[in-house]
């Protein structure tokens, strides 16, 4: 068991000038997790990764990366993270695969770099000079340069921003395997999909503050949207129903024969409704699941659209 999280900010207070881009935002991240932060443009989430990876200075607050002060401790904590930029952070004459080989020299136990390029598609373009990258290529690449050391660590900022479908998927299944390995991955997102399909905990970030946070099912759950209806014979049991069903759900029936349950909808939850109705001799028809989204929650909390 793991007990210090892997990254704990507490109040953190960053201005530019007289903009203030993160408002005193708490966030805790467990070992061996992975951490999505979502939030819309500008609403702090490159700040606060930045402050963590020590490019930022706090005007407020603390911020703990692996125990240690990324400001202060920075020389210590570097070897153990990795990091992908939103951009580059790679001079633009350097072959691909030269630029991954020589961030793998810098590393002890490094992964290796052929199996690694290969596996992100970019065993193609080794020779290509990094300007001469697709933007997808070069995101790549980041992520790649960010794992190729094995950190405890990682941040991704946007890892699929500019992706086609077969190297985002390429992308997160390299994510799910470094967490099947133990590494803590915090990564930034407008992808709900990516957020849903990716994390453990989500933390939704508006206006430089934490406005939600807990896993997707969670953020989800025992909202109204979140519905099982079927149609059967009126007049139902409903409390014998309401019985065989966890202790937040409600039953009701809208119009005669016209059944809905609102809770945690999920596998279980279908499961135990049929399984009643089998056990009361009872059809159901026209069973449909409505389920809220973490798309619809983000735009409930923040009012505001995620970006494309
Ligand atoms: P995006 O999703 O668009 O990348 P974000 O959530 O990562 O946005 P930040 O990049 O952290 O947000 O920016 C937060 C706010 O701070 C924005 O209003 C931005 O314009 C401003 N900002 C960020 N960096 C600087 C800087 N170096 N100088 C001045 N303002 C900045």
């Amino acid at each position: 068991m793991h007990t210090t999280a892997a990254v704990e900010v507490a109040g953190l207070v960053k201005r530019y000038g007289r903009k203030t881009a993160v408002d005193g935002l708490d966030l805790t991240v467990a070992q061996g997790s992975i951490t999505a932060v979502l939030g819309p443009n500008g609403a702090g989430k490159t700040t606060t990764v930045e402050t963590c990876e020590g490019y930022r200075r706090p005007d407020a607050g603390t911020v703990r990366v692996l125990g240690l002060d990324p400001l202060a401790q920075a020389a210590e904590l570097r070897p153990r993270i990795g990091v992908m930029l939103q951009n580059g952070g790679v001079y633009p004459g350097v072959r691909a695969m030269e630029m991954l080989r020589h961030t793998a020299r810098l590393h002890r136990h490094p992964l290796d770099v052929d199996k690694l390029a290969e596996r992100l598609g970019l065993g193609g373009c080794g020779r290509t000079p990094y300007r001469r990258l697709s933007g997808g290529q070069q995101r790549r690449l980041a992520l790649a340069m960010a794992v190729v050391g094995r950190p405890e660590l990682v941040f991704l900022d946007e890892p699929t921003a500019g992706l086609d479908p077969q190297a985002r998927r390429a992308t997160w299944e390299l994510v799910s395997a470094l967490r099947a390995d133990g590494v803590t991955v915090v990564l930034t997102t407008h992808h709900m999909e990516e957020a849903e399909e990716l994390a453990d905990r989500v933390a939704i970030v508006d206006a430089g503050r934490v406005v939600a946070e807990g896993s997707p099912r969670e953020l989800c759950r025992g909202r109204a949207e979140n519905t099982l209806s079927f149609v059967g014979p009126p007049g139902l049991d409903l409390e014998s129903l309401l019985q065989a069903l966890p202790a937040d759900c409600a039953v009701g029936e809208a119009a005669a024969g016209s059944y809905r349950v609102t809770g945690d909808v999920g596998p279980e939850l279908l499961a135990t409704v049929t399984s009643w109705c089998a056990q009361h001799g009872v059809l159901p028809e026209r069973i449909a699941i409505e389920r809220q989204t973490l798309e619809d929650v983000f735009l409930e909390l923040t009012g505001k659209e995620l970006r494309g």
